[in-house]
């Protein structure tokens, strides 16, 4: 037995051409040939599966201790006693990971039988007659015509170009103009003389090595450059164009039955209710016991040819997700079962961690993968997860563990690298494990040697996490860090653009005043006193601030950059500093910085030479970290990063539009190569008042794990608490540094495409220079060989990362999914929303090579593509005019329909450019819940809520329809939020909640509520302030009068109707589907 047989070489420091540096260890190493290549089918792993007997001799060793001490090292935490449920999960562990699945009844098919046949299409007075169909469908009858989407076509120019001028240095007179460079902490040449007027300080003016030492040997960037196939690839274009004009080639119908699972019983396993449909309605037939029903709309399946669909009769977002967290009220979701599809989104659950990594860290969008390649492409549904490595947890679950395998690292596969997880199966008395994803047979190394109990099972299954855990974290040894050096804790820089317009607008005193509190709250490491992240900040226009802020200075000082075409940093001591210590200077300095600059008028701006100075920051502190970069216009001073304005609407609707999309190439592309290698996140805060192009400034955050902020022509009444809870969140949130991700797979299939604020430099390894804990990479899955119903298919996602402490650690992540060769299985095991947060970055994605009509169109055709192949293969025979949804997919129209009319999608020349480009770039790192949200927003009545209970009025279904004159509601997508108030709102309703006699004296452009002391001024600000505290971003509150001109920003949000922008209405575009079904089946 080698000891190095599962220490790989050394990850970080012996680069490969091409491989990002990472191959080696983290990365696939032998194992390269199963994930390397498109295409090429793995090696077929059989031959291994033999145990092999040559380490029969091995003495069994004492049971290591390594594992409490680590997890003494996490904190209190105590790993829990085994719970009574998890007996069953581990019981049959001779049959490996299989065992999992088959020992307990298949909650999936609990969940998803239950679901009714229903009818959709019956409107007005037609009785229930026809035979309901037996099977878990949706039934919506199609009675009518509807036309397609129509198209704006408008166009309208946008200013023209701006010209860069070069204007001269700004900050004559102020406060620290008198001694700027004097101090004594600058060693070197000391950099005497006015700051602003005399040459640029090229050349290093530091003495010693500042700059220029040794680039970071670590990750190179050499490789292909942006790697992978960009856009037209696998998402989007191909099968499911292709396969559009063809007959359903695949297996006949097979009904329901055709996969038997054992064990499924008339009770599920936690006691899910053997429920009728959760869509409810009228249908009476085979389901009695339906909740709700729908008024006015009683079933008629075999109705004749009907006018009109009443609106209650087609598939109700909020119901589903009502139903669903009704199901779910008060029970713990344990993942102790392969393929179990998990509660919804949106339901609020608890979850125990048994041997999968919770629904919060991974989703699918089938729980359930079809056995072939083929099955794949006949029903296009996309097979994809979800995953959220730093999802946050709430207080009522157990944080992931941190494991030590001591200094030999972390016990992998020697094969395909997997890391040790509940799919090794222990053989040979526990000296050996086979590989659960590639069947190859490891040695034990004696230091994690455990014996065996009588079921095979590892007597020490339950100390240890990597046994029995779908998550948990492994302490990396040195082989994890760049150059074998345990990396520095990383550091926050905040880099302040001083140009007139943010000093106009008051931005800068806002922020200054703020960044002293919020410094006080930045991330710290599990029990740690204070946050070991290192602060610096810039200021900057056209030229570059560095202050340092030295714990030692009695003043802050300033050193001023002008030659901003060779960055450099003219100070390292000084400048990253430890808050905690400093606190005086940086106050000091903060306190100053409006004023300083109170005169200027300075608008012009450099950007790229902003970005590059902040990563060499932490270069020469060998760190990495983010920069928070409040920016207000384009770039267009003399430096690299220029832009021009090239907004054109003339390109909307035309095969040109994507190219308003596309980022500038050049320096930003690199830039971001850079930023990656460094482990550099880019944070951009910005405050335009007009076209910035976006697309471009925003490339460096979107590759680097950054979030990208815009507050549109700022004005700190309205937008400043706005602004200011966005910062809070951002500082505050729990984040990795420098992080690379890869998710490996049981053999048959593999990751293959990924989207995300990351950095691909190979087509496996996932880089991001930070990583928080609401970005989400959602990664595609393709089949390379057949995949097995007895073994289904494993996932396993493991990310190595810097914590804010400093550490190195690798975070885990398992799933096992079921697979079957039935159609019927997968679409049962169908999640909606995940699948339409695929459908979003793919669609988002395809959008930059491909004209919008032609992306549109592939999600309809798609769409109707996996809606014909379930009515084809797994629905029992209907009459042609109806509408057949399977039940897991009841609602992914609507969501469809929605994401079609989103404003990177639809073409219209009213819309900003820059918004347009701002969304698609903050849905690419969305994680479920978050597109979920965007695409169906939550529209809360307030004017007859029942002021003393606690919980939140159930949400309306989205459209105005549900609107009245005489109500309130509230509505939010995440991003934004609305008070709509009826005309007719009663006077005690406006006097309690704006303390104003009418809705005529409410002002224009308020954006909070006055604080009164009344039931129902407390409960609706109760009701805001909990779904602010909830969302990633903040929202700006908008209040809206029916009827006046803002209303029209409101309706864009009621997305079940027709879109003042273009896009149909909710039940237009089931009739749009219906069609395409029928067309593809005839
Ligand atoms: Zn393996």
């Amino acid at each position: 037995m080698s000891q190095q047989g599962y220490v790989a070489a050394p990850p970080y420091s012996q680069a490969q051409p091409g491989m990002g540096g990472y191959q080696g260890g983290f990365g696939s190493g032998p194992a390269q040939p199963l994930y390397g290549h498109y295409g090429s089918p793995p090696p077929q792993p059989g031959a291994m599966k033999s145990p092999v007997s040559s380490a029969a001799g091995m003495p069994p060793p004492p049971v290591s201790s390594q594992y409490n001490l680590s997890a003494q090292q996490n904190g209190a935490h105590i790993y829990p006693a085994p719970p009574a449920a998890a007996a069953a999960y581990g019981l049959p562990v001779q049959s490996q990971y299989s065992s999992m699945a088959s020992g307990a009844p298949h909650q999936t098919q609990q969940l998803t039988n239950q679901m009714s046949s229903m009818n959709l299409g019956n409107y007005g007075q037609a009785p229930l007659r026809g035979p309901p169909p037996p099977q878990a469908s949706s039934v919506a009858q199609q009675p009518f015509q509807t036309p397609r989407p129509a198209l704006m076509s408008q166009q309208q120019m946008h200013p023209g170009p701006q010209s860069p001028t070069v204007v001269g240095t700004p900050m004559a007179g102020h406060p620290m103009a008198g001694h700027p460079m004097a101090g004594p902490p600058m060693a070197g040449p000391p950099m005497t003389g006015p700051p602003m007027t005399g040459p640029p300080m090229t050349g290093p003016p530091m003495a010693g090595p500042p700059m220029t030492g040794p680039p970071m040997a670590g990750p190179p960037m050499a490789g292909p450059p942006m790697a992978g196939p960009p856009m037209a690839g696998p998402p989007m274009a191909g099968p499911s164009m292709a396969g559009m004009g063809r007959p359903f080639p695949g297996p006949p119908s097979s009904g329901p039955g055709g996969f038997q699972q054992p064990g499924l019983g008339a009770e599920g396993p936690l006691g899910y209710p053997q429920q009728a449909g959760q869509f409810g309605g009228p249908m009476a037939g085979p389901q009695p016991g339906m909740p709700g029903a729908f008024p006015g709309a009683p079933g008629g399946l075999a109705g004749p040819p009907q006018k009109r669909l009443h609106p209650d009769s087609i598939p109700s977002t909020t119901q589903v997700i009502e139903h669903d967290q009704e199901k779910h009220e008060g029970q713990v979701f344990t993942t102790n079962i392969r393929g179990q599809i998990p509660p919804l989104v949106t339901t609020n659950f608890t979850v125990q961690d048994q041997g999968n990594a919770s629904p919060r860290f991974m989703r699918c969008t089938t729980y359930t993968l079809p056995c072939t390649a083929d099955l794949a492409k006949q029903c296009q549904v996309p097979l994809a997860t979800i995953i959220k490595p730093f999802a946050s947890l709430p207080e009522n679950e157990t944080p992931l563990f941190v494991v030590s395998h001591g200094e030999t690292g972390p016990i992998r596969c020697n094969r395909c690298k997997a890391y040790m997880c509940p799919y090794m199966q222990f053989i040979d008395g526990g000296r050996r494990f086979q590989c659960g994803f590639c069947s190859c047979v490891n040695e034990v190394p004696v230091s994690f040697f455990q014996h065996l109990d009588h079921m095979g099972r590892r007597v020490d299954f339950y100390e240890r996490p990597e046994l029995s855990l779908g998550s948990y974290e492994f302490a990396a040894t040195l082989d994890y860090c760049k150059n074998n050096k345990p990396p520095n804790p990383p550091a926050y820089i905040f880099m302040i653009d001083v140009s007139f317009s943010n000093i106009k607008s008051g931005l800068v005193k806002l922020l200054c005043d703020e960044l002293k509190t919020i410094l006080q709250n930045l991330p710290r490491a599990d029990g740690a006193d204070s946050s070991a992240i290192k602060v610096g900040f810039v200021t900057y226009n056209k030229v570059l601030h560095f202050y340092n802020v030295k714990s030692a200075l009695a003043q802050p000082q300033m050193m001023v950059v002008s030659d901003t075409a060779e960055m450099f940093v003219p100070l390292l001591d000084g400048f990253l500093v430890n808050y905690q210590e400093s606190q005086a200077v940086i106050n000091n300095l903060l306190d100053q910085i409006p004023d300083m600059f109170a005169d200027s008028h300075e608008s012009e701006t450099v950007f790229v030479p902003v970005i590059q100075a902040g990563m060499e920051a932490f270069k020469a502190a060998e760190c990495s970290g983010k920069l928070f970069i409040f920016h207000s216009s384009m770039p267009t001073a003399e430096a690299p990063g220029k832009l021009k304005n090239r907004d054109d609407k003339k390109l909307v609707n035309t095969e040109k539009e994507k190219t308003l999309f596309q980022p500038q190439k050049g320096v930003y592309e690199q830039l971001s190569k850079e930023c990656v290698a460094q482990g550099c996140c880019v944070d951009l805060f910005l405050f335009p008042s007009q076209y910035v192009d976006l697309a471009t400034m925003a490339d460096v955050p979107s590759h680097t794990g950054g979030s990208v902020y815009k507050y549109n022509n700022f004005q700190v009444e309205v937008d400043g608490e706005h602004f200011l809870r966005d910062l809070r969140k951002d500082v505050q949130k729990s984040i990795g540094f420098d992080a690379i991700m890869r998710v490996r797979t049981s053999t048959g299939f593999r990751a293959t495409d990924f989207f995300g604020a990351i950095h691909m430099n190979n087509t496996t390894d996932v880089e991001m220079a930070a990583l928080d804990c609401d970005k989400a990479v959602t990664v595609e899955l393709k089949h390379d060989d057949a995949l097995n119903e007895e073994t289904g298919a494993l996932l396993q996602c493991a990310l190595l990362y810097t914590t804010v402490g400093g550490q190195r650690r690798l975070r885990i992540h398992n799933l096992s999914l079921n697979c079957s060769s039935q159609l019927s299985e997968l679409y049962k095991s169908c999640e909606t929303d995940s699948l339409i947060n695929f459908f979003a970055k793919s669609a988002y994605r395809a959008m930059l090579n491909q004209p919008l009509k032609s992306v549109r169109e592939i999600l309809v055709n798609q769409t109707a593509h996996m809606l014909a192949c379930y009515r084809k293969n797994c629905a029992s025979p209907s009459a042609a005019s109806q509408l057949i949804l399977p039940d897991a997919m009841k609602v992914f129209p609507v969501y469809m329909n929605s994401l079609m009319k989103t404003t990177p999608l639809v073409g219209s020349t009213e819309l900003s450019t820059d918004d347009r480009a701002h969304q698609r770039l903050s849905v690419m790192a969305m994680a479920v819940e978050d597109t979920q949200l965007l695409l169906y927003p939550r529209l809360i009545p307030l004017h007859n809520m029942d002021t003393s209970v606690e919980a939140l009025p159930a949400p309306l279904r989205c459209s105005e329809e549900r609107l009245s004159d005489s109500g309130m509601f509230l509505l939010e997508n995440g991003h934004s939020m609305f008070l709509w108030l009826g005309q007719g709102s009663p006077p005690d309703l406006v006097q309690n909640l704006f303390s104003l006699p009418s809705l005529a004296h409410l002002q224009a452009h308020m954006s909070s509520l006055p604080e009164l002391d009344n039931p129902l001024s407390k409960k609706v600000r109760s009701i805001v302030s909990s779904l602010l505290e909830k969302r990633p971003n903040s929202m700006k509150l908008h209040i809206v009068r029916q009827k006046d001109k803002p209303e029209m920003l409101f309706r864009q949000f009621l997305v079940e109707d027709k879109n003042l922008h273009g896009g149909t209405s909710y039940m237009d575009f089931l009739g749009l589907l219906h069609r395409e079904v029928r067309q593809l089946l005839t």
